[in-house]
């Protein structure tokens, strides 16, 4: 899957071109305060992640570490902030 980090700030072009539609925008005040993908409809095609202006998407073992936060969440706040 593909996932969405933290530099997310809702432009919301990936969830425009998923094939899949797969991108949900989540809700600002739930566990998922930016652009959420869902890990189980993802077919890793890519083409999300030029889209978004902040470049927050990634696949998910080309996240950078920083933005692996506890319990694997990845929309969270960088590690050690
Ligand atoms: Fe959708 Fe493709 Fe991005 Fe997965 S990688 S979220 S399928 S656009």
């Amino acid at each position: 899957t593909h996932v969405i980090t933290s530099l997310c700030l809702r432009d919301g072009g990936c969830a425009t071109v998923c094939p899949v539609e797969c991108i949900v925008p989540g809700n600002p005040v739930d566990k998922y305060p930016w652009y959420y993908i869902d890990p189980d409809t993802c077919i890793d095609c890519g083409a999300c992640v030029p889209e978004c202006p902040w470049a927050a998407i990634f696949p998910e073992d080309e996240v950078p570490s920083a933005y692996k936060a506890k319990g694997g969440e990845y929309l969270s706040q960088p590690v050690g902030t």
